[in-house]
């Protein structure tokens, strides 16, 4: 009888703990939706962008826009924490409206002002399948006038595989709008090297975790070296993400890699200082980054 208890007892204790865990995240998952949900409300997104350069000429080449939220109870918070839910959830699409329509504003008012960058915004999984938003996409260039080339789209290889043939689609329809598209992260999704040449994309991102370790693992060193070699017979820019060091950056400078992103260069800042930035950026000796 006795162990006929303790069977029971353990097997209710085992589901009540399951339970209690279950329920937890459950209900964190809802409180975290509502607070996502309030935020766009009451519009507590910030514009990060991460300036990016040219390898060759040593010459700024736009920068990535980068969504922040500034949360009132816990700060400035990174995308990581919530893009994943607003996924899940469907509140992408708004997210991403802001995103999109917040570059399309800013690359609009630097043009007035006489200054010309561009800027790239990462699309997620959820928006390429999506042609409503590639509709608005349509409407905010229609609204915002921006210079030919001024907005690039970042897509992941795993957001696109998730239904190739739709995200195909999507990606011909911006295209043929006049907006390029980039692969972000390369060499951490799962497509495979044929939809290189399938996906209409202008330019691969070699994914940050080769670039940083290139200098100390020679696997990673081969992976970076080899990406660039094969985006550049396939006709694509290469840019490396995540140069944290001057050593990366020679190496990368000696393969011949087109665009450089990373802490070395600048750290993600509010857009509104971007402008200085680039100011700053020129205003410095000729060959430093060499030195
Ligand atoms: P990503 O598109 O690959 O962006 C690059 C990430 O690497 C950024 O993180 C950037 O801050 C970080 N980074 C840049 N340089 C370095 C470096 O030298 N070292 C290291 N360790 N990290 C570096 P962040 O801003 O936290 O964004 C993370 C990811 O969240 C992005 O990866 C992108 O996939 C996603 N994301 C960001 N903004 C948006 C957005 O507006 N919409 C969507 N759908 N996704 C976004
Ligand atoms: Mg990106
Ligand atoms: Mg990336
Ligand atoms: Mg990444």
């Amino acid at each position: 009888a006795s162990a006929a208890m303790h069977m029971a007892q353990r097997t209710s204790i085992g589901v009540a703990v399951y339970r209690a865990g279950h329920d937890e995240e459950v209900a964190n998952r809802l409180v975290m939706m509502g607070r996502l949900r309030s935020a766009i409300e009451r519009g507590e997104f910030e514009f990060y962008c991460q300036p990016k350069v040219d390898i060759r000429t040593c010459k700024p080449c736009g920068a990535e826009a980068l969504i922040r939220w500034r949360d009132p109870v816990h700060g400035l918070v990174g995308p990581a924490t919530f893009i994943p839910l607003a996924e899940q959830s469907g509140l992408i699409t708004s997210i991403s409206g802001w995103m999109i329509e917040t570059a399309f504003c800013q690359v609009h008012a630097w043009s007035q002002a006489g200054f010309a960058s561009s800027l790239s915004v990462n699309l997620s999984a959820h928006d390429i399948q999506d042609p409503a938003l590639i509709g608005r996409i349509r409407q905010f260039a229609a609204t915002w006038a921006v210079p030919d080339k001024a907005i690039q789209f970042e897509l992941t290889e795993s957001a696109l595989m998730d239904d190739p043939e739709t995200a195909i689609r999507s990606m011909a329809r911006l295209n043929d709008m006049g907006f390029q598209i980039w692969l972000d992260d390369f060499g951490t999704g799962y497509s495979s090297l044929s939809y290189l040449q399938r996906f209409p994309i202008h330019a691969i991102k070699i994914d940050q975790s080769f670039v940083r370790a290139m200098i100390v693992d020679s696997g990673s060193n081969a992976i970076v070296h080899a990406t660039i070699d094969l985006g550049h017979h396939l006709g694509l820019h290469v840019v490396a993400e995540g140069v944290e060091d001057r050593a990366v950056w020679t190496r990368l400078a000696e393969y011949g890699c087109d665009i450089a992103q990373g802490f070395f260069v600048a750290q993600p800042m509010p857009v509104a200082h971007f402008r200085d930035w680039n100011a700053d950026w020129h205003s410095r000796e000729p060959g430093w980054i060499q030195s």
